[in-house]
């Protein structure tokens, strides 16, 4: 393959094309159902849905004898589903390669800066601002770009189905049922491509070597039927927020935020204990100064591997909401009724989500204080993924294809984050191979305020995959 061809194919539809499909797209706030219960009536995933497939369509039509639809399964948000056949008549072309991505996005979230907003795509000094570039709009773009590009030069690839699915951010619940739907037509991928993840710089291609799984719910704490005047009431009837923090020492140390309950914990593998220290000297201090800390907020720990196994091997909790509690400034000497807390729980990618689930229900329900109602309602749970050994071919793919694209080698690393279909597929098909990989780098801030795609990485991502892609069907068997 003609490395500067591609790099210069790649950097040229990115700006032509791709950047402004993108600029347009982050207009839509195409948000997942979980946030839009609604979004059928409301019909923003359905313009995304339009907006990616007239791009795709004209890309598609590049691609000899390939295919794209867009697939709906009554009731469910939709997937786009393209086939790419391979090269023709041999082994390669029997094999099958995954593409996926999504294009639901993360609600709004408060702290946006003067200028930016997440509907109002912005682009400065090569990074476009906006919700859902980053994650994950820009996949089926790359994907394509990466098929096309091994197209203009005659380069032998296998056969490749990308699956944009519409309820990532959701927990993906709505994909099960389109993996079951179009089974026959996926196929069983040797290699699976995911463009949905992290980086821990924009500096060189990264590896996603493990996804944390989660679980969460809503831990609420009732003590009256009505508000009552705190004077009157505190002494004789509990205060929920004091009982809702008493429940969550029981699942976390409130001292060190470590989570109790033993199903939540794993023993980390020893060879991702080995790569946190090679990615620890790789990010530096970078690590845990891309978060923008208030005040003399720090980390619990200077050791920077640690702190990498912090954020993809230990469980951690988070709460991420509550209700039951006015504003300050609306607040009375009242003896509320009660809390809710909103909890987020993150979990080691091989811990079990559903015992740890069990376990935080039971902690909480059990043998509540003073007597008080006490429901948690589960949001659902998914266990996290620790990918199967890099084949040599793939170790060597990677690292060549990140020195052909950002100049300097490839590193790995485990995500905080969870990609739900990745642990289903990794279950589904055992042998396949994971490259998972994306943008979202030092201050990218995907579900938070500033969200931004890193336009030149993203480039460099679409490259790289189309390498991976050529170095796969050309691997030893
Ligand atoms: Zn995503």
């Amino acid at each position: 393959m003609d490395i500067a061809a591609l790099n210069s194919f790649t950097a040229d539809i990115w700006r032509d094309e791709i950047t402004p499909a993108l600029v347009d797209y982050i207009r839509i706030p195409a948000k997942s159902p979980h946030f839009d219960p609604d979004w059928a009536a409301n019909g923003h995933i359905d313009a995304a849905v339009e907006h990616m497939v007239g791009w795709a369509r004209g890309k598609v039509a590049e691609l000899p004898g390939a295919t794209l639809e867009v697939v709906r399964l009554e009731g469910r948000t939709p997937v786009i589903f393209i086939e790419s056949p391979g090269e023709p008549s041999s082994e390669i072309g029997a094999d099958t390669v995954l593409l996926y991505g999504h294009l639901d996005k993360q609600p709004e979230m408060t702290g946006w800066s003067q200028g930016l907003g997440p509907w109002e795509p912005v682009i400065r000094s090569d990074r476009l601002y906006g919700r859902g570039g980053a994650d994950d709009g820009y996949a089926i773009y790359a994907s394509l770009t990466a098929l096309v590009a091994l197209q203009r030069q005659g380069v032998k690839r296998a056969r490749c189905v990308v699956l944009i699915e519409a309820c990532e951010e959701s927990g993906s619940f709505d994909l099960p049922f389109y993996v079951e739907h179009l089974k026959d037509r996926i196929g069983a991928p040797s290699l699976v491509i995911c463009l949905d993840s992290g980086c821990g710089n924009y500096d060189q291609l990264w590896l996603t070597t493990s996804l944390r799984g989660m679980t969460g719910g809503r831990l609420t704490v009732e003590v009256l039927t009505e508000g009552v005047h705190s004077g009157d009431a505190s002494g004789v009837v509990p205060d929920s927020f004091r009982i809702a923090r008493a429940l969550l020492s029981r699942v976390e140390d409130a001292a060190t935020g470590e989570v109790l309950p033993k199903v939540c914990t794993v023993e980390i593998p020893a060879d991702r204990v080995r790569q946190a220290k090679v990615a620890a000297q790789a990010l530096g201090e970078e690590a845990w100064r891309k978060f923008p800390f208030a005040g003399d907020t720090h980390p619990p720990t200077g050791e920077i591997a640690e702190l990498v196994l912090n954020r993809t091997w230990r469980p951690q909790l988070t709460v991420i909401g509550a209700d039951g509690l006015p504003k300050p400034s609306d607040a009375g000497n009242v003896l509320r009724p009660s809390t809710t807390l909103a909890l987020s729980l993150r979990l080691p990618p091989t811990a079990d989500a559903h015992a740890a689930e069990k376990a935080f229900e039971q902690a909480f329900t059990a043998d509540p204080p003073q007597g008080a109602k006490v429901t948690y309602q589960s949001a659902g749970a998914a266990t996290g993924w620790n990918a199967p050994p890099l084949a040599p071919w793939l170790e060597a793919a990677v690292q060549k294809a990140s020195k052909a694209t950002f100049g300097r080698d490839a590193a790995l690393m485990g995500e905080g984050g969870s990609i739900p279909f990745i642990g289903m597929l990794g279950e589904t098909f055992p042998d396949a191979q994971f490259v998972i990989t994306g943008v979202l780098g030092p201050h990218s801030n995907a579900h938070g305020p500033n969200e931004f795609i890193d336009l030149p990485t993203g480039q460099k991502v679409t490259a790289a995959a189309a390498i991976i892609l050529a170095d796969h069907a050309e691997r030893p068997r």
